[in-house]
């Protein structure tokens, strides 16, 4: 491992430590560089999230070493319940090669702190209750060289220094902003609005998506929302309930969606408990940036990682797994190009980050943005949700599709497919 330089130098700055920066602190310090992981709160803290974790991030979990057994807390899932059009479907996870066939449920308070000691305990040096505020940029080359930040309750002004700075400060990323780059107005965005009720349904052994969300305003017909709610039992006695909805939907500006929330939840059987006395927390939601709404994924010596990179996926509004695998490729890059002789060798090396984010997610966010303004129609979203369910195989080609979930070599005939459509699918 190289000396740190300073105290508050390093060779690379990590900004948030939520999912994507633990993720990337971890990797980096793991190859031997000396990491700065500075994050705004102090853990454990809450963070708006419904809590699922797919086989995907379960994999990422995996690779990084964190005891995920039932002792340790984890809660597992086998699949998915869908419930639409009359109909409640349950498909497991596939059987895969690169998969696991199981998914996990943890809150995010206590999950993401397990990450970030996880990185520390791989040498990441983590300061809590630092807000990172302006980019250090060098006036000659427009690069960033380090951060501005407040520290500790007293806000002391503290300026960290490093060649690479890595933006893993979630939707708003105030880093990336400050940098110039900002959301792309073409990509969809989401809205999810959650909260936890104590229910009997707590140990549910499976994830629970509802395909039917309505809008019952107004003297017309009611209009089928574009999105899902969900029902994901927490095993501590609670379950965490919420529903995610899409901007191509001409409803998205004017629903109060916490109110949708209510009333879903007062359509429920009574005896699941999700009433206003069994809340064990306010109704609380938060953007879902989708399919690479913030770009370049790098310039002058910023890379963006998780939310912050728009990296959350268009078809379920799933993005830990995604902020992880950023986080792992992104580190990686990082690694080789720190082993590069001359400032041009590691900028070729760098520049690599965003291609290799655009082959691996590129094709398949192109489709999820087709699949997006599709069920923005509420005309296809019913028709989806009340035809789809007949098809069980249909449904588990859904699955797959949805989630992402294939084998990226051999694999079935539905694999294939899928495969192949994201690789002929422009990469934008
Ligand atoms: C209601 C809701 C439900 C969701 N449900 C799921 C789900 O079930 N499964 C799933 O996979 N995804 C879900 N998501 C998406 C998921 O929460 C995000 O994609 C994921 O948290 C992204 O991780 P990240 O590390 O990129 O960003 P974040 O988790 O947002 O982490 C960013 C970190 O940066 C810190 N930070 C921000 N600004 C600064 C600053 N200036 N200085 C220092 N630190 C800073 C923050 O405090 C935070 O710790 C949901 C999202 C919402 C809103």
């Amino acid at each position: 491992m190289t000396e740190p330089l300073s105290e508050h130098s390093a060779d690379v700055i990590v900004v948030g430590a939520g999912p994507a920066g633990s993720t990337a602190a971890y990797y980096l310090a793991k190859a031997g560089l000396d990491v700065l992981l500075l994050e705004k709160t102090a853990f454990p803290r809450e963070k708006v999230c419904g809590d699922g974790l797919t086989p995907r991030a379960t994999k990422q979990l995996v690779s990084m070493g964190i005891d995920i057994s039932e002792e340790a807390g984890w809660l597992r899932n086998k699949g998915l319940r869908i419930i639409g059009g009359g109909m409640r479907l349950q498909l497991d996870w596939p059987e895969l090669a690169a998969y696991p066939d199981y998914g996990l449920v943890r809150k995010r308070d206590d999950f993401d702190e397990q990450l970030a000691r996880q990185a520390q305990k791989a040498g990441a040096r983590l300061y809590e209750r630092c807000n990172v505020g302006a980019p250090v940029i060098d006036a000659r080359t427009g690069r960033i060289t380090g951060v501005e930040a407040k520290l500790g309750e007293e806000r002391t002004p503290v300026t960290f220094h490093a060649p690479l700075v890595v933006a893993a400060d979630g939707n708003s990323s105030r880093i990336s902003l400050a940098m110039g780059l900002h959301r792309r107005e073409d990509r969809p965005m989401g809205v999810a609005v959650r909260t936890y009720f104590t229910s009997p349904r707590h140990d549910d052994d499976y994830l629970e998506s509802w395909l039917e969300l309505w809008d019952r305003r107004g003297p017309g017909p009611d209009r089928l929302l574009p999105g899902y709610g969900w029902i994901f039992g927490m095993g501590d006695g609670t379950s965490n309930v919420g529903l995610g909805v899409l901007n191509t939907s001409s409803s998205f500006k004017e629903l109060d969606w916490r109110e949708v929330l209510k009333a879903w939840c007062a359509s429920m059987p009574e005896e699941w408990g999700y009433t206003e006395e069994n809340m064990t927390g306010p109704i609380r939601g938060a953007a879902l940036p989708m399919a690479f709404n913030r770009q370049p994924h790098y310039t002058r010596g910023l890379l963006l990682i998780g939310d912050a990179g728009g990296l959350v996926n268009p078809f379920n509004g799933e993005g830990i797994a995604y902020a992880m695998e950023s986080a792992q490729i992104a580190a990686e890059v990082i690694v080789q190009a720190h082993a590069r002789a001359t400032p041009a060798q590691r900028e070729l090396a760098l520049q690599r980050y965003p291609k290799i984010l655009k082959d691996t997610y590129g094709g398949y966010y192109t489709l999820g943005r087709a699949f997006v303004k599709l069920i923005g129609n509420p005309k296809i979203m019913k028709l989806a949700a009340d035809r789809g369910l007949s098809h069980p195989v249909l449904m588990r080609f859904t699955l797959k599709l949805l989630a992402n979930l294939t084998d990226p070599t051999g694999g079935d005939a539905m694999d294939r497919i899928i495969n192949g459509l994201s690789r002929v699918a422009p990469r934008a």
